[in-house]
This record gives C-alpha cells, structure tokens and sequence, in this order.
C-alpha cells in the first residue's frame, strides 16, 4: 500500500485511497485500458523521453526515427557532431537544445561504462536506476520515471506536464510544487500497482478535457471528486490564470 507524504505546513492533504482508488477507476472507465507505450531498451527510452520535451508524440517520434536512421548503432550516435545532430532531430523541436542534452548523456555513459549497455538495469533494485539516471547530465525526475516505469516496468509514475497540471487541480499539490515533490507526493498517494496506469489516464484526461486554460469540468468524470471543478465551474478561476479570482 502507497504511504501517504504528509502535507507541508498549510498544504491540503492529497486525495484519501479511497479517492485514489475511485480517479483511477473513473479514468479507466472513461478511456479503456490504460496500457502502457511499448517497452523499449532503458537507453531508447532515455532519448525519446529527451526528445518528447516540448512535443507532440508524432513530432517525437519523427525526430527518434530520423536519428535513428542517421545513425543506427547508438556509438555512431554517441560520435555525432551537435549540429549534425541537431539537423537529424529538428522535427522534434528545441533541436539545439535536445542535441547537446543527448551528446552529453551518452558521453557520461560511456564514460561511466566503458560502453552504451544499460541492460544491467533490468535486475538492478529501483532506486539504484534512479539515482543513477539522476546524476546523469540534465536528467530530473520525469526522465528517470519514464525509465523505471516504460522500459522496466516498475511502479513509477512520471510526472510530465500533463500530469502536473491534471494532478494539481484534482489537489494532490498545489501551485507552487516542483517536479521533484511532485513525483514524491504521486509516489506516496497512488498505490504501485497503479501508478503507471494513472500515469496514463491522467494524461488522457489532460490531453481532452482537463486542457491548459480553461479545462472542461462540465463534461469530467472526475468532476465531482475535483476541488477546483467548483471554481472554474463558477466561473472564478479566469482562463490561464488559476487561483486568480475573476
Ligand atoms: S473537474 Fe475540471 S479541473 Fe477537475 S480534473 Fe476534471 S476537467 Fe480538470
């Protein structure tokens, strides 16, 4: 069973088990099953998650298949030059920030292995892969998430924007919460069995109905468990500016 984090002086406790359990039911209701993506090697995962910052899916995807194509062994890709890099992952977006980013993970890998094989974390305890992803250049917790829950199938839930804002109205944190709260407060409300499935459903729900500006509470199936339905519901929170009363 998940152990609640307590609230920080002032904050709401987050959502009781019994509501936990209650969202993540709704959610599968809602959209069917909440299947994991495919399950790739810990190092593909790790650069897609790189590439989906800031992107849709599609244009993520685009940027890994071009990158992939331009170089196949991930030592030809750790040998890149940054702006042919950059050129190769330009559908995705922010490419001359990704490019950099990626060189200088797989650099630090190599330098750490002697080689790009992260096949040793699948029977490595969780917290080691964690730690490990974390002190990898310009990996946060997200990142790290992503790893532990799509390639090896852990009980992680990463926290990406979606999830942040759908979380944060539903109260599990409030406004100024960061990424690394965040995931520990998710962590220590959602059960391990369900964290990767409310990963999904939660940004299912994010991706139509509980959107950034004004989300669609009239037509929620968390409505009636979500604090600040009321609020928008009202008309009191103003578009793109929550908590700001109108
Ligand atoms: S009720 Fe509204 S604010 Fe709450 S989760 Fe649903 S769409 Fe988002």
């Amino acid at each position: 069973m998940a152990r609640q984090l307590a609230p920080r002086s002032g904050a709401k406790p987050p959502p009781s088990p019994d509501v936990v359990r209650e969202i993540h039911g709704r959610l599968r209701r809602a959209f069917g099953p909440l299947d994991a993506p495919v399950r790739r090697d810990p190092i593909e995962e790790l650069i897609l998650t790189v590439l989906s910052q800031k992107t849709s899916d599609v244009n993520r995807d685009r940027a890994f298949e071009a990158m992939r194509a331009r170089y196949p062994p991930w030592e030809a890709l750790a040998n890149a030059s940054t702006a042919a890099l950059a050129d190769a992952i330009r559908p995705g977006g922010l490419s001359n920030t990704k490019a950099p980013r990626i060189l200088a993970i797989l650099a630090e890998i190599r330098e750490r292995e002697g080689s790009l094989d992260l096949s040793w974390m699948h029977a490595a305890p969780s917290e080691r892969v964690r730690e490990y992803l974390l002190a990898l250049p310009g990996v946060g917790p997200k990142t790290a998430a992503c790893v532990l829950a799509f390639s090896l199938g852990r009980p992680a839930l990463p926290v990406d924007t979606h999830v942040h804002r759908v979380a944060r109205r539903l109260g599990f944190f409030g406004e100024r919460v960061d990424a690394a709260r965040a995931h520990d407060v998710m962590d220590s409300a959602v059960p391990a069995r369900l964290r990767i499935s409310m990963h999904v459903g939660l940004i299912r729900l994010g991706r139509t109905i509980c959107k950034p500006g004004r989300p669609r509470c009239e037509e929620c199936p968390l409505r009636d468990l979500c604090p600040t339905a009321p609020l928008y519901l009202a008309g009191r929170l103003r578009h793109g500016h929550e908590l700001a009363r109108a």
